[in-house]
């Protein structure tokens, strides 16, 4: 059983470490972290959070969507339509300004502000809220990444040759859910050209001989994602595609090599970015090594150039150095990594040497 309440006040005390007065957890991943409740819409209607150090939660909603909150341990503040829910939602805090979730709607952002709420944005001053993961969460993450690896095993036999993208993406979201993904949410297929684009999905362009593709995909299980990434040959590679493929998996490896408690951040992005450069492909690799995952597919912490932030036990985020040569071909190789007390522990392990594919 998920101990909410504790994390419940470990927010409340991240909050007053900080100098803020609470935190006000709007409807996604934040309230559901705190109280794993969702509503089943998010919608102009105010639920809110309250999360103040020393004093009772209180979940502010419209009194018709009391019922289906009621697994969460917090006190409740019903509104019905015609009340003001910003005059009673401000009418619960103490000085100070709160926290609030970034996806709450600028509609309620707005309106809490004009009750008399002093608000400043939940990544901007509790970043790492949701960034070390608990016993659970990691063994959800954890089996979300053998679930993403199990697929991959299966999309090695898949033929690619002579298919177009949108047909082997299909293949690899059914592939995600037979391997006990509740959802697939995504599976990029970059084959060819389309490789060099980091954020391709997948089109209409049909799979060569002698194509790199790169395999991006991922799905939730229990309410957590995978995200890996492969990159698979079309019959017999070139070699100028062998000796990209060969700096990306020696720079992945840099990158988890370089994960320990206490590092930070950018020191994971530098060592990943050093071999790519080294190799002469330094202006090849235009994006960030790595995000963090959660009940996201996208949160803190950032492997990138300028976070200093230490990297704690618990923090679990992608290491995904790429090299996109335009109008050409990409390779990527995406695993996520757990931190340890004495280094890093990989979630995926499907191989990352050159495969061939038919
Ligand atoms: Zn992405
Ligand atoms: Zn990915
Ligand atoms: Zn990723």
């Amino acid at each position: 059983m998920t101990d909410f309440a504790a994390r419940i006040a470990r927010a409340a005390a991240d909050a007053a470490d900080a100098g803020l007065a609470g935190v006000l957890a709007a409807p996604g991943p934040d309230l559901l972290y705190l109280t794993g409740y969702t509503p089943n819409a998010v919608t102009e209607r105010l639920t809110v959070l309250v999360v103040t150090p020393g004093r009772e939660p209180v979940l502010v909603l419209p009194t018709f969507e009391r019922g289906d909150a009621e697994g969460a341990d917090v006190s409740f503040l019903e509104w019905t339509d015609g009340e003001d829910p910003y005059a009673a939602a401000a009418a619960l805090l103490e000085p100070g300004r709160y926290a609030i979730s970034d996806a709450c709607w600028a509609l309620h952002v707005v309106a809490l502000q004009e009750a008399g709420a002093a608000l400043t944005s939940m990544t901007a001053s509790l970043p790492l809220l949701r960034a070390v993961k608990d016993a659970d969460e990691l063994a959800a993450l954890t089996a979300a990444g053998a679930a993403a690896d199990a697929t991959f095993a299966d999309v090695l036999e898949l033929r690619f040759s002579g298919r177009r993208e949108v047909d082997v993406s299909a293949d690899v979201a059914r592939l995600l859910l037979e391997h006990g993904h509740a959802r697939a949410d995504f599976a990029i297929v970059g084959s060819g050209p389309n490789g060099a684009n980091p954020h391709h999905g997948a089109g209409e362009r049909v799979i060569e001989p002698g194509d790199a593709v790169v395999l991006d995909f991922g799905g939730t299980l229990d309410g957590y994602g995978s995200d890996t990434t492969r990159t698979v040959h079309v019959g017999e590679p070139s070699e100028e595609h062998l000796r990209v493929h060969e700096v990306v998996r020696a720079a992945q490896q840099a990158g988890f090599e370089a994960v320990r408690p206490g590092a930070a951040c950018q020191d994971v992005d530098r060592a990943a970015r050093a071999v790519i450069a080294d190799a002469g492909y330094g202006d090849r690799f235009t994006h960030r090594t790595g995000h963090g995952i959660g009940v996201t597919g996208h949160e803190p912490p950032y492997i990138i150039e300028g976070e200093t932030q230490p990297l704690v036990e618990g923090m679990c985020f992608s290491i995904e150095p790429g090299v996109y040569v335009p109008g050409e071909f990409g390779v990527r190789i995406e695993d996520i990594v757990c931190v340890t007390d004495s280094g890093g522990r990989r979630l995926n392990d499907s191989p990352r040497e050159p495969r061939v594919v038919a």
